[in-house]
């Protein structure tokens, strides 16, 4: 499934975060203290090696809402783009909060000259933002930020399972 806007194209794909050889970068749904954890961090870190949590761990913690960047170590990628997504019924308002993340963590891989970007669904697992709503939130700031943007060529959505995949298929054909 994909989108094209303004040169840039939106795809939207099955799998692991960890395995996007073909992006620059990718991005990692972190946690604040941007150390190894559950889910995509856990992905990430593992894949990455222990250099990528020595790295981080001097520019923690962020904010919700937060990018920061660094090498892709044992990656296949150049780049790990590192944000903290709003906890679903804490961090307020979750909705910007959550376009901050897509925006910051765009503009920061702009800035890098960076031309394939991978993400993955920024606080829909263990923070709790149901899928949908996410979907809308981040296709909505990817689709207006997108124009500002000067080297960006790819964006790549990348979700574990079949349903969170087709509920995102859907949402960027609306
Ligand atoms: P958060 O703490 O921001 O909610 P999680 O890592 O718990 O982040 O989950 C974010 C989303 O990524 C969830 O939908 C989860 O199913 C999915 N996910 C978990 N592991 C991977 C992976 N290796 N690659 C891509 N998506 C993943």
């Amino acid at each position: 499934m994909k989108k094209t806007i303004a040169n840039t194209t939106i795809e939207i794909g099955r799998g692991d975060i960890a395995s996007q050889p073909d992006m620059q970068a990718i991005v990692n749904a972190a946690n604040a203290q941007l150390l190894n954890g559950g889910g995509v961090a856990g992905a990430i870190h593992r894949a990455a090696g222990p250099g990528l949590e020595k790295e981080c761990k001097p520019m923690g913690p962020i904010q919700p809402g937060e990018a920061v960047i660094s090498g892709g170590h044992n990656l296949p990628n150049k780049y790990v783009i590192h944000c903290l997504g709003p906890v679903y019924g804490k961090d307020k308002p979750e909705d910007k909060l959550l376009a901050d993340c897509y925006r910051n963590a765009l503009q920061l891989a702009d800035k890098k000259e960076i031309e394939s970007i991978a993400f993955p669904a920024i606080s829909t697992g263990i923070f709790g933002y149901p899928t949908k709503d996410a979907a809308r939130v981040a296709l909505e700031t990817i689709i207006n930020t997108i124009p500002g943007l000067k080297y960006l060529k790819t964006v790549r959505i990348v979700l574990f399972g079949r349903e969170d995949f087709e509920i995102w298929k859907n949402a960027l054909d609306e």
